[in-house]
């Protein structure tokens, strides 16, 4: 008989990629996934550590496990992700529900240590640095899941220290994944039904790859993608704006397939605080990036993420963030109050006061939401292409998203699932826009000869 694992998932896409490979991973050793926890023989949380009070919210989630199986036989239970990286033997000494902790670079060895768990009930912690054994090994493992968008991993950990983030220590350094083992994913990708490819890394458009002496870029994948057959749209997150090249900017002007929205985090809009944040670039560089862009295709959108309340922030400051805000007027942003990450550099310095913060977020979510709510009032009575992913449960209705990302929901039958349609919105909010099925797009003319 077979075991269930079931899997749960903190965090940012690349930790949504990483449970999709660690369960087909673990299929090879009898596992299958199962939505219902409380048939599961093996548990696995995945963690993130960028948000506030993470390695807390980790123990609360084991605790509420421990309480599911009272009086049961317990599940092997595994926390994998970045707060396992960032506590390791910490977390076993603590918590000795736990059996084993695995950080991100060492998935490829979480079969082996399952098994010898299950021989011997030896608890053990793998927090080792192997991103190219991971890759490699990962690589092997066929994915045949079918999903209408999907992401791939091209390239992890971070060289960048930004002052408040953990990143650098949690994944580790740069790694860039060879340019044919990522070409090779996506076309099986495609053949299990993927029309949307989402190139993901820490520092996606710092990917970097060298063979045969010539270095291969972000910009270098997207035209490859650009040619397979079946791929019809191709999106990348997160970036840096430093590393946002000509090469990868002049994509634009080429890609047919390359969305219209740019995900591209500034923190702040204060030169000062971008050099208190390490983060190696001034409001000028990001504005000149955003005017490139717009003189390419005037459609290009930008969206980004700002932390508000950095130690150090000014009025004045926060004044500048506010500024640029509504210059460029971002149609849909991340914004957080700063908090401190143990180790961090940043840690060590004097926090501003929490009410400060609170009511200068508040300023600035008003500001976001506003521009967001404009944005997507203005495709009202228009006709947007939205990429079909599933179906609402229960109800006649479709949900897709357009080239921005936002959310579509209109009524359609499932065998459009796969499919670029046209939809007219004929209501929006915040985050959704609704609409009447307008007609199936030809796929025919995303075609590049
Ligand atoms: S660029 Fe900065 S914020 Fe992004 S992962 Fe690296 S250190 Fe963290």
């Amino acid at each position: 008989m077979s075991k269930k694992v079931f899997v749960k998932t903190f965090g940012c896409q690349m930790n949504v990629y990483d449970s999709d490979k660690i369960t087909d991973a673990l299929k090879i050793i009898g596992y299958k996934k199962t939505e219902n926890l409380n048939s599961a023989d093996c548990f696995i949380l995945n963690t993130c550590h960028i948000r506030d009070k993470a390695k807390e919210k980790v123990y609360h989630e084991i605790g509420r496990v421990r309480e599911t199986f009272l009086n049961k036989r317990k599940p092997l239970v595994i926390v994998a992700g970045c707060v396992a990286q960032a506590e390791n033997t910490e977390m076993l000494k603590r918590e000795p529900y736990i059996d084993l902790v695995i950080g991100p670079q060492s998935y490829h060895k979480l079969n082996e240590t399952i098994l010898k768990f299950e021989k011997n009930k030896f608890k053990n912690e793998i927090t080792d640095f192997d991103t190219l054994e991971k890759f490699n090994y990962l690589d092997k493992i066929k994915n045949k899941k079918s999903k209408v968008s999907s992401f791939l991993t091209i390239q992890e950990g971070c060289d960048k220290f930004c002052h408040f983030c953990v990143v650098p220590y949690t994944r580790g350094p740069e790694y860039s994944r060879p340019f044919d083992q990522i070409l090779n994913e996506a076309n099986v990708l495609v053949q299990n039904g993927s029309k949307e490819i989402i190139l993901l890394g820490q520092n996606v458009n710092a990917y970097s790859y060298q063979e045969f002496n010539k270095e291969y870029r972000l910009s270098d994948l997207i035209m490859s993608l650009e040619k397979i057959d079946g791929i019809e749209r191709i999106r990348y997150t997160t970036s840096h704006p430093r590393d946002m090249t000509k090469d990868l900017l002049d994509c634009y002007k080429v890609s047919k397939k390359l969305m219209p929205f740019v995900h591209l985090p500034i923190q702040s809009g204060s030169d000062k605080i971008l050099k208190l944040m390490n983060r190696k670039h001034k409001v000028e560089e990001y504005i000149n990036t955003y005017n490139y862009l717009k003189g390419v295709n005037d459609r290009i959108e930008f969206s980004s993420d700002f932390i508000i309340g950095y130690p150090g922030e000014e009025t004045k400051d926060f004044e500048n963030t506010i500024k640029l805000i509504d210059k460029l007027k971002f149609i849909n942003s991340y914004s957080f109050i700063y908090s401190a990450r143990p180790g961090t550099t940043a840690s060590k310095l004097e926090p501003i006061k929490d009410e400060i913060s609170k009511g200068r977020l508040k300023i600035v979510q008003e500001k976001l939401f506003g521009y967001q709510k404009l944005k997507n009032k203005s495709f009202e009575n228009k006709f947007i292409d939205v990429l079909v992913e599933n179906e609402i449960q229960g109800q006649n209705k479709l949900f897709g998203r357009n080239e921005y990302m936002n959310s579509v929901i209109f009524e359609g039958n499932k065998n459009l699932i796969g499919n670029i349609v046209q939809v007219k919105v004929t209501k929006t909010n915040q985050n959704t826009l609704f609409g009447e099925l307008h007609k199936k797009k030809d796929l025919r003319q995303h075609k590049i000869e």
